[in-house]
């Protein structure tokens, strides 16, 4: 098991990052609003497939960011009322180099693999 602390560090950091990445992508975001917005016409298309792409793997980018920082948020959650690290299918222990490696894991290999498979 890993202890609170350990979790809580790692969790923060995996939240720092998705803030990042949601920080990044709200940007690319603002600014294809601004450049289809002062120059409407002025575009020729390839230039416009090019930004609806931009558009679309950022707003990609952002809702993974928005779920992953829902996952952290979820799994401090269970830091707070110890229930952090285990499985929560079996309630078994989750590997620790598991957590360390995916500190919002929820799931022990086992059963991660039977949700992987069903969805
Ligand atoms: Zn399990």
């Amino acid at each position: 098991m890993l202890d609170a602390e350990e979790a809580r560090r790692l969790l923060r950091a995996e939240r720092d990052h998705a803030l990042q990445r949601r920080e990044a992508a709200q940007a690319v975001l603002a600014d294809e609003l601004e450049s289809t917005e002062v120059n409407p016409v002025t575009q020729h298309p390839g230039d416009n497939a090019a930004h609806v792409i931009d558009r679309e793997v950022a707003q990609t980018s952002l809702e993974q960011a928005e779920a992953d920082l829902a996952e952290v948020d979820a799994a401090l959650a269970r830091v707070a009322d110890d229930s952090y690290g285990r499985c929560e299918v079996d309630g078994e222990p989750i590997d620790p180099e598991r957590l360390r490696a995916r500190p919002t894991a929820r799931y022990c290999t086992v059963h991660q693999q039977q949700m992987e498979a069903q969805a």
